[in-house]
């Protein structure tokens, strides 16, 4: 018996990664009886005499999970976003960040065509490095064929299994082409289709970068805050996390309540208002959703 973590799922066989090697495995026929599937990403103790014949016995426990695309056990999240055509958008940055954050899953950001802009749009964006970067969050600027930013990129993925994040035309496949060529054109493709409500199913398959795993699909398919719960939201903003035992009162959602140390220090100027704005803005999206049954 052995352990390992599933890289590919495809026509009823699991692709077990153990010590450098793939075993390919069936699942144990009791899974489908316990309503128990094996995703990729999976960690999984599995029985192979041989490399094509292998059986997964059990799956421990997941740290997060994905329904679109099907993957458990992202540790972190590369948001790769433009600072120019598409014009660099900090609502959509902060969306994609909750989302992250809810699944408890750590972003890097990675602010990408840097080469193309003018000294006060470069100033622009360093300021947002120190913004997020005070925050607690990597922030890397890049530009294709920046050497320095893909060596960067590439320190951060050793050792994790990270999943791709960020609108299309961000510049999400020159900039993966130049990490490893077979990240490149399936990430583009799917992003594409993200805001014309298709739901392509697909399979995921973890690649081995940089001492590493990437996933070759984009880690949200949908932008929406479906799944998050009210009380959720102010736990996806980590400064907010930082001063909220100041808050008078527990569970306080830093809008209307009184004695707010989050609003206090929006005031102060040590949290962004721009965040604090985009947080009530995801406020009043959660409240207004329609009741699910
Ligand atoms: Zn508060």
């Amino acid at each position: 018996m052995a352990t390992g973590k599933i890289i590919k799922a495809l026509s009823g066989f699991y692709y077990v990664l153990h010590e450098g090697e793939i075993y390919q495995c069936r699942g144990r026929g009791n899974f489908r009886k316990k309503k128990v599937s094996p995703l990729v990403g999976d960690m999984v103790e599995f029985k192979a005499d041989n490399r094509e014949e292998g059986y997964i016995l059990s799956i421990e426990e997941r740290k997060n999970e994905f329904v679109r695309p099907p993957i458990a056990n992202v540790d972190q999240a590369l948001i790769v976003t433009s600072a120019t055509r598409p014009d660099f958008n900090a609502l959509l940055l902060d969306r994609f960040l909750v989302l992250v954050e809810a699944k408890r899953i750590e972003p890097i950001i990675v602010i990408s065509k840097m080469d193309r802009l003018d000294e006060d749009q470069v100033k622009e964006m360093q300021h947002y490095e120190t913004m997020y970067g005070e925050i607690g969050y990597p922030v890397i600027l890049s530009a294709v064929n920046d050497p320095e930013a893909m060596d960067l990129i590439q320190s951060h993925l050793a050792d994790r299994t990270t999943v791709i994040a960020g609108q299309s035309g961000v510049g999400k496949s020159s900039l993966l082409n130049s990490i490893d060529s077979r990240l490149s054109i399936d990430t583009d493709e799917i992003s594409e289709s993200l805001g014309r409500g298709k739901h392509t199913t697909r399979h995921v398959e973890l690649y081995e970068i940089s001492n590493g795993l990437v996933a070759d699909t984009p880690g949200f398919s949908s932008l929406e805050f479906a799944d998050l719960e009210l009380e959720q939201l102010p736990e996806c903003f980590p400064e907010f996390v930082a001063v909220q035992d100041g808050c008078k009162f527990r569970g306080c959602l830093h809008h209307k309540e009184p004695k707010c140390a989050v609003k206090m220090e929006v005031e102060a100027g040590n949290i962004s208002s721009q965040r604090y704005h985009h947080y009530l803005q995801f406020l009043e999206e959660i409240q207004n959703r329609k009741p699910r049954y």
